[in-house]
């Protein structure tokens, strides 16, 4: 539930009310594959806990549950089931379970999180920037507030490691593209779902070792994925020790030697043989891919449905494709802002805690501080409000 007043309220549900209207209507959306087999399950803006044990036969029938208050969060279940809307686990009679990755720049720490995350410690009050700490330094507590942003730099990471999984897992896998979907979550991350009948039939002992399998990765793919990293990621050595486990002077001289490195992994001649097996003496590479590993093993899991709006950020959870290029190409901040959102006027919203910056389409809005108020576009104040981080202004803007 929000906690919001009346004008902000009224915002924020008309345009996610608005966003399910155009997409259901001008059937802007694919079809959830085996949607009448899934169980359906959301939050409202306004009212406690979740709705569940529902299913639909059409994406568009959302709609019909938004006649009294709007959607926020929808989810449907990672599971087939032969009777979705029962209303207990037991009585569903489960048939399988989509394989799905979940990779969530929460379980990352980039170094962009000193920059815009900070936590606090709840029992002694003593504040540091990233994430928090297992234990506070000050008096040992182990519960702390957070606040937690995301930019291009996190998402990027996060974007990275399912390029990786296109070599260590699709392909090795020879899983066909269309049993694949990659979705950007909305807000922190991306979900990878294989629908394939083989993998819904993996039980939770098959699922953790392919969680298992996915988190090592053999010498040849490891060492052509460490030179795409290194490539990409050169200005960011600590995302490149934690992901490979090396020490800080074995990336120092993979970073000296990378134009021989490359050749070696592109030609691999025999006669360079040696000089691979020397890098390996020095490295321990063993890919560290942060997936959160219970969503992965766990055969009742609910997830976000694509075309969904993130309650958090009024951004869609959108279906990008199975391809490097197309995810290579997309920007969340602007691929996953809703179209009909971008050419409505400006809205005069009021900050109500001190936030970093934030880029929404192609322009950067705050850093702002506690009590600011600014015009921002449309996208921009569904964001912030969703948030929870703006209000309305004014009264009387919304027609
Ligand atoms: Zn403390
Ligand atoms: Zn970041």
């Amino acid at each position: 539930m929000m906690d919001m007043d009346t004008d902000t309220y009224r915002f924020i549900a008309r345009a996610f009310l608005e966003y399910y209207n155009y997409i259901t209507t001008k059937k802007r959306y694919t079809e959830v594959r085996d949607l009448d087999k899934r169980e359906l399950a959301f939050t409202y803006f306004m009212s406690h806990g979740m709705v569940r044990h529902l299913k639909i036969n059409n994406f568009s029938k959302i709609i019909d549950y938004m006649k009294r208050d709007v959607i926020n969060n929808l989810y449907m279940s990672a599971a087939i089931y032969r009777y979705p809307d029962a209303d207990s686990m037991g009585s569903k009679y489960r048939l399988g379970t989509d394989f799905v990755i979940d990779i969530d720049v929460d379980h990352i720490d980039t170094p962009c999180k000193k920059e815009h995350d900070w936590w606090q410690c709840t029992k002694c009050g003593v504040k540091g920037k990233g994430m928090p700490p297992a234990k506070c330094p000050k008096c040992g507590g182990e519960s702390f507030k957070t606040f937690k942003w995301i930019c291009d730099k996190c998402l990027n990471v996060a974007k990275n490691e399912i390029l990786t999984l296109f070599d260590s897992f699709f392909n090795k896998f020879a899983i066909d593209n269309r049993d694949i979907e990659i979705h950007f979550s909305g807000q922190r991350g991306y979900h990878v779902l294989v629908m394939s009948d083989e993998f819904r039939g993996l039980d939770q002992l098959g699922r953790s070792e392919l969680v298992d399998y996915l988190l090592r990765t053999d010498t040849e793919t490891s060492l052509k994925l460490l030179v795409r990293d290194l490539e990409n990621n050169i200005d960011n050595m600590k995302y490149i020790r934690n992901k490979y486990r090396l020490r800080k002077d074995s990336v120092l001289k993979i970073i000296e030697n990378k134009d021989d490195i490359l050749q070696i992994v592109r030609k691999r001649p025999k006669r360079f043989a040696y000089l691979v097996n020397k890098i390996l003496d020095f490295t321990e590479i063993l890919i560290n891919i942060h997936l959160d590993i219970p969503v992965s093993i766990d055969v009742h899991r609910l997830i976000r449905m694509k075309h969904s709006l993130h309650g958090k950020t009024g951004m869609v959870v959108y279906n990008i494709g199975v391809s490097k290029y197309e995810l290579n190409k997309f920007d969340p901040f602007s691929d996953a802002i809703p179209s009909v959102f971008i050419a409505k006027p400006d809205v005069p919203i009021r900050i109500l805690q001190d936030i970093p910056k934030i880029r929404i389409l192609d322009k950067v809005y705050g850093p702002y501080s506690a009590n600011m108020k600014d015009k921002v576009s449309y996208p921009a104040a569904v964001f912030l409000i969703a948030k929870g981080v703006a209000k309305i202004e004014k009264k009387g803007i919304i027609s």
